[in-house]
Order: C-alpha cells, then sequence, then structure tokens
C-alpha cells in the first residue's frame, strides 16, 4: 500500500475537517477511525441539530490551562471563515442569537456533506481501525492499529475525547500523545449535571425552570450563568449548569468544597421580591406560603421553597428563593458530560498551525488539546480551526516525503 501523505487519527469533527483542509490542497490523505462510523459525536451534537459555531464574543467562552491559546487559534481561523467553509461545503448555515446552526436544523446533513467532499477529494476513511501506537521514525511516523502498521510524513492526531461515550476509560488520545513525550494533564468532565443537594431532590425531579446558578468554592464566588435549569432526582442540568461544571469539576478535584446558589427568580432583587409577595398577600389574601407562591412557581418547587422554618416572613421565603445554597457533592461522569477538561497541554503546540513544537510534521487538533468551551458552538468551533490550520500547514511540505526518503 502506498503511504498517504498525511494520516490523520480520529474522524471526528477536527480529524475530517484537517483531511479536507489537506486534500484541497493537494495531500492524499487517510483517516483512521476506531468506530464503525466517523463522524458518529457530530450526529448527537446540538440535540441532533448541530450547534457549529458561535458569532458572538469568544472572551470568557475557554477554559483550560491557557484560554488565550484557543482565542489565537479562533484568530488565525476565524468563526466568519468558518461559516464561509461550509457554504463551500454546501452547507448553508442559520443564527439564533449567536448560535449557528445548519439551516436544515440536522446534524445529520453536515456529516453527509463533510463526508461527500471527502469523498469527492478521494480522502481514505479506514473505519474500525484504533490506533494502539505511534513512533517517531527519521522520517516521520510509524501508526500502529491492531491489524497493521501504516507510515506518514505528517500526523495528525484528532482522538477527541471520550466524553459521552460508553466506555471512557478506552480513551487514549493523551497515552498516545504523552508516548511521543508531550505534557497532558489530568482529564475531568466539562459541560456535565451537577450531584447536588439532597432532602429536595425527590420533590422537584423533572421541574424546568429559568434561573441563574453561581458556584462558590470554600464560599469563594467563582462564576454565575443564567438559563433554563432542570432539577433532577440527582440534582442539577441545563445549559447554566453545564457551563459552570468544567470549573466545578477541576475545583473539586483539587479537593475544594463548591456549592451552588440558585436564584429562581432574577427578574428582581430581594427586596423588589419581597414587596411583591407582601403586594400579593395582600391583594390575594393568600397567608400560606405555599398558596402566596401558587402562580408564580412550577407546583413542585413550592414546598421546596417554603420548607425553611420561617417562611411565613416574605423577607425570608424571597431570600431563599434568591438564594437557594445546595452542596455540590460531584458532577456526573464523563459518558454523561458533552466535553472533557485536560488533554495535551497548548504550550506543546503552535497556535498558528497546532504543530507539536517537540515533533515537527506531527500536530494535535480539537478536544485533544486542553481546551474546553462553554455551549453555544464553540467546542465544534475549537474543533474547526485546529483541524483546518493544522490540515493547512500539515498539507504544505507534502507529495509524499516519507515515500520519498524511503
Ligand atoms: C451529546 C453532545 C452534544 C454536543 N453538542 C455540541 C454542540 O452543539 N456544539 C458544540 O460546539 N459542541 C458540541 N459538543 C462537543 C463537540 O461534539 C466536541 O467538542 C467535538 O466533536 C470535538 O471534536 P474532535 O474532532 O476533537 O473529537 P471527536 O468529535 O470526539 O472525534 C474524535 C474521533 O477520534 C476517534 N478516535 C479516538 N481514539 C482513536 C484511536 N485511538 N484510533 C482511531 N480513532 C480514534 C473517535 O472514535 C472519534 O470519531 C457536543 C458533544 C456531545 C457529546
Amino acid at each position: 500500500m502506498k503511504n498517504p501523505d498525511i494520516l490523520v487519527v480520529g474522524g471526528g469533527a477536527s480529524g475530517v475537517i484537517a483531511a479536507i483542509t489537506a486534500a484541497r490542497r493537494g495531500a492524499s490523505v487517510t483517516v483512521l477511525e476506531r468506530e464503525k462510523k466517523p463522524l458518529q459525536k457530530l450526529l448527537r451534537t446540538g440535540n441532533g441539530r448541530c450547534n457549529l459555531t458561535n458569532t458572538g464574543p469568544d472572551r470568557f467562552v475557554y477554559h483550560g490551562t491557557d484560554p488565550a491559546f484557543a482565542r489565537e487559534v479562533l484568530r488565525n481561523f476565524t468563526v466568519q471563515e468558518t461559516i464561509s467553509l461550509f457554504l463551500s461545503l454546501g452547507v448553508y448555515t442559520t443564527n439564533h442569537d449567536g448560535w449557528v446552526y445548519p439551516y436544515s436544523e440536522q446534524a445529520e446533513t453536515v456529516a453527509k456533506s463533510l463526508l461527500m467532499e471527502c469523498s469527492r477529494l478521494h480522502v481514505k476513511i479506514k473505519n474500525n481501525e484504533k490506533v494502539t501506537g505511534i513512533k517517531k521514525t527519521s522520517s516521520g511516523f510509524d501508526i500502529f492499529t491492531e491489524s497493521w502498521t501504516y507510515r506518514a510524513g505528517r500526523v495528525i492526531l484528532a482522538t477527541g475525547s471520550s466524553a459521552s461515550l460508553k466506555s471512557p476509560e478506552d480513551e487514549n488520545g493523551p497515552s498516545l500523545a504523552a508516548s511521543l513525550g508531550l505534557p497532558c494533564i489530568k482529564r475531568t468532565p466539562a459541560l456535565v449535571p451537577l450531584i447536588a443537594g439532597g432532602a429536595e431532590r425527590p420533590g422537584w425531579a423533572g421541574v424546568r425552570i429559568p434561573g441563574k446558578v453561581s458556584l462558590y468554592a470554600e464560599d469563594l464566588f467563582i462564576s454565575s450563568e443564567e438559563g433554563q435549569l432542570q432539577l433532577t432526582d440527582y440534582g442539577i442540568s441545563g445549559i447554566p449548569v453545564f457551563c459552570i461544571s468544567g470549573n466545578a469539576a477541576k475545583l473539586m478535584d483539587a479537593g475544594h468544597r463548591c456549592s451552588v446558589e440558585i436564584d429562581f427568580f432574577p427578574e428582581m432583587d430581594t427586596d423588589e421580591l419581597r414587596a411583591f409577595l407582601d403586594f400579593r398577600r395582600s391583594s390575594l389574601l393568600r397567608e400560606e406560603p405555599d398558596m402566596l407562591l401558587t402562580g408564580l412557581f412550577p407546583e413542585k418547587l413550592i414546598p421546596v421553597l417554603t420548607k425553611k422554618n420561617s417562611l411565613s416572613d416574605t423577607r425570608a421565603l424571597a431570600e431563599n428563593i434568591k438564594s437557594f445554597r445546595l452542596t455540590v457533592a460531584g458532577t456526573q461522569d464523563a459518558r454523561n458530560a458533552q466535553v472533557l477538561g485536560g488533554g495535551v497541554l497548548t504550550e506543546a503546540v503552535d497556535p498558528a498551525s497546532c504543530e507539536s513544537r517537540l515533533h515537527p510534521g506531527l500536530f494535535l487538533t480539537g478536544e485533544l488539546l486542553d481546551i474546553d468551551a462553554a455551549c453555544g458552538g464553540w467546542n465544534l468551533q475549537f474543533a474547526w480551526s485546529t483541524g483546518v490550520l493544522a490540515g493547512r500547514t500539515a498539507a504544505k511540505e507534502t507529495k509524499n516525503s516519507y515515500d520519498k526518503d524511503h
């Protein structure tokens, strides 16, 4: 078998876009994918609608040891360039308050468009090929799978993360990188539900309500997010919870005690809410706290909010609604996470090309790197930008450099 110019390890979002970018520049590319088909995770993104990027400001959305790396990457391949790239693949987009989706609102059509382009460009995709080892040689890299040793002058490691997989322990991307001497840090779940609370949980399971959730570590405020909260039998979920969960996971992993404070009525401050409750009490003649809250909150939530002892006092009731404290016991595990934090430290990678600083010819993309982002399309944007930069640079000196040397 003729060696390709470029081998891509992992047929996810970043690997496939890297393959397309390199092949459009004339490189021969083979993608090795361990699953039966590529792009399986992409199909599940955005609840099947694929929130593929975001046109809002990216200032505080990226997390990791060095979030500035992600912003630099996005300067080198921007959101607008990404939207144009998708247009060139036949994917017309639609924008909902900055969150960008395919016009079809079907992730499947994005995956199909990417794979049609791979086929047009003769990108070879080898499924059921799990890479188990990688070795640097004098003229490139040997890549080992159970059945074969592949060789190429340039390799793009795009193994993503094990977020949402049934067996997260099977992830080996970071250990492949570490075997080449690249620095990695421990994975922790991000964009994941929190296990929190205690007695209130059986009562409130199933409630969905707008609110604001704030994270504290040892009573120190860390961050807060507002949006639709989902109250569950294990704790809390929903987009705002996902957005604070990465920090919570890292802080708890470092031994800190975390708690959350929920504001179930962000529309008013505590004094306004108290006045509003007093007005309801006098105008509606509702003396009992639970009667007072009827028509304001979901029925299942009312007994939870009124449970504390002296809540016939409207100030105490307003305070409880505005500052409902829960201890965080942990996060759900990688199986229930949308992304994982940690991975290969970005100091090992050039943000202009995603090339390893240690091993020229080796590129690292997407979630394998120690970057995770808030909800809204930012994780996929990082996958697209890193994939394009890697594919572009890897294709620069192709023409079968490995073959030439052998
Ligand atoms: C349920 C869910 C919903 C999401 N929704 C969104 C969203 O709407 N918007 C958004 O921006 N982000 C979303 N994300 C996150 C986003 O999907 C990821 O950040 C993105 O897919 C990362 O791309 P990647 O190429 O780095 O990795 P992946 O997409 O994880 O791809 C990695 C690929 O490498 C393969 N692989 C791994 N190891 C090996 C190996 N050793 N050998 C060969 N192949 C290997 C894997 O099978 C996989 O196909 C969501 C994630 C989940 C789980």
